[in-house]
């Protein structure tokens, strides 16, 4: 891609975003007053969206402003908003029938997800798939999983992780301290080991995580815990709440090496990393190194809630009533997920990765003269911009929104592009466009987009 194919582009794209008042607007500010009244305190809103409805990749919020959505609801809408195929799916299904509990009996639509999941589970053996409403519920169930089949009590999971909230994906994660603190006593015998959080850009390569390899085999299976006492390693191929840190690929080799050693399960959380985000179905595809479960939610039914484990069916060693769920696989859900697959394995797996690319090199241009951004990595549509504290990444979250482009924060001082799969050029250019002048509001020396003459194209 040139520089003058995005300026090209951002230029013919329809006038999205679109803010007709000031933000948050009135109807905003009323229901903002509303929600705090009583809603739990604990959640965590970045800046006063107030949504209406969304199409494609537009939100538009209950005073009519119109938002370019980079956020995809937390890296969810995977088909955009209320992709008409997937909306008519979840109709249609709705009529038919809502709920019947997969746990206690058959369903056509469950099973045809299972099998559809089964045949692009990322490794050779067979595989079997266990439907979930969540995506800590489904690292609720993977680590239950290892731990009955292999019958050993540990777990290693990795510093800057993040794997849900349920009191076993609690324990797993590492991200913010705000998120364990007072929730204690945790899963026992879980063990952190160092997370490669390997800097490319603006600060030299970083590494190959063979340091943080060294410190798993020696500092945690050679001190802490036996080898024979872990079920499982749980890990992200690119931590995403942690901050968009890719794995390096000798770690992941790694990983593997020491559970074949020692017969633990490796478990790849795909819950963020997913259903096409990076560019190919799985994450673990450019590893070209198998798991032997991965687990899955967030894109994969567009926003319906639903997740799933995806396991070698050497491990399903399980009975009838060890693991279970009323509402999981609920047909309506996975009518979605069907819908949603279909969009995904015809054409927006290839689509993220065009569209990332694009976006990589639009981001990096403009970032490059900016003394803020101190490092940008990512895969696909799944992007990472770096700054050099958390609040001027929430300084650059907020001027972003004030422009119409949501975008969200992630690990301890970076912002995070995960726009829905379905984005084309124009949505690309356009947020590459507010990213900058969200940039040059804050005062930072930005590169200006060159005009078409500066290209030469
Ligand atoms: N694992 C990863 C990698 C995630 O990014 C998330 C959510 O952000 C979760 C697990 C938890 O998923 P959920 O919020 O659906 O429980």
């Amino acid at each position: 891609m040139t520089v003058r194919a995005f300026r090209q582009a951002a230029d013919a794209a329809s006038p999205i975003p679109n803010i007709i008042t000031e933000l948050p607007g009135p109807r905003a500010r009323e229901i903002i007053a509303r929600d705090a009244a009583v809603t739990s305190p604990s959640l965590t809103r970045a800046y006063p969206l107030v949504a209406e409805s969304g199409k494609g990749y537009v939100v538009t919020d209950v005073d009519g402003n119109q938002f370019l959505d980079f956020a995809a609801g937390i890296a969810v809408a995977a088909t955009g908003h209320a992709h008409p195929k997937v909306a008519d799916a979840i109709a249609a299904q709705a009529h038919q029938l809502v709920h019947i509990a997969a746990t206690d009996f058959y369903e056509p639509r469950y099973l045809e997800l299972c099998e559809r999941l089964a045949a692009i589970a990322p490794f050779e053996e067979k595989a079997r798939v266990f439907l979930t409403n969540s995506g800590t519920e489904a690292i609720e169930g993977a680590i239950k999983l290892a731990r009955h089949h292999t019958g050993r009590p540990a777990i290693i999971a990795f510093e800057g992780a993040f794997h849900g909230r349920t009191m076993g994906a609690l324990s797993l994660t590492n991200s913010k301290i705000k998120q364990r603190a007072g929730f204690g006593p945790l899963l026992p015998m879980v063990y952190h080991a160092p997370f490669p959080r390997v800097r490319a850009w603006h600060q030299g390569t970083g590494g190959d995580g063979s340091a943080e390899l060294e410190h798993l085999r020696k500092a945690i299976l050679g001190r802490l815990v036996p080898p024979e006492d872990v079920a499982a390693i749980v890990f992200e191929p690119i931590q995403g709440e942690g901050g968009y840190f890719p794995a390096p690929d000798a770690f992941v080799r790694g990983l593997r090496e020491i559970c074949d050693e020692y017969g633990i399960v490796l478990i790849a959380d795909e819950i963020q990393t997913g259903m096409g985000r990076t560019g190919r179905m799985w994450a673990m595809e450019h590893y070209k190194v198998e798991p032997d479960v991965i687990t899955v939610a967030k894109g994969i039914a567009s926003g319906m809630p639903l997740g799933a484990f995806i396991g070698k069916d050497h491990l399903f060693t399980w009975t009838a009533g060890a693991h279970g769920s009323t509402f999981a696989g609920n047909p309506v859900c996975c009518a979605a997920a069907l819908a949603t697959l279909d969009l995904v394995e015809g054409g927006l797996v290839e689509n993220a990765a065009r569209m990332g690319e694009r976006l990589r090199a639009g981001v990096e241009y403009a970032s490059e003269e900016c003394g803020g951004v101190h490092d940008i990595r990512g895969m696909g549509l799944m992007l990472g911009v770096e700054f050099g504290s958390h609040d001027e990444a929430n300084a650059l979250e907020y001027a972003a929104f004030e422009r119409g482009l949501l975008i969200l924060e992630c690990g301890e001082a970076s912002i995070r592009f995960c726009p829905p799969l379905i984005v084309d050029e124009a949505a690309v250019d356009t947020a590459i466009r507010l990213y900058t002048e969200a940039l040059a509001s804050l005062g930072y020396p930005i590169r200006p987009l060159p005009g078409l003459d500066e290209t030469g194209g």
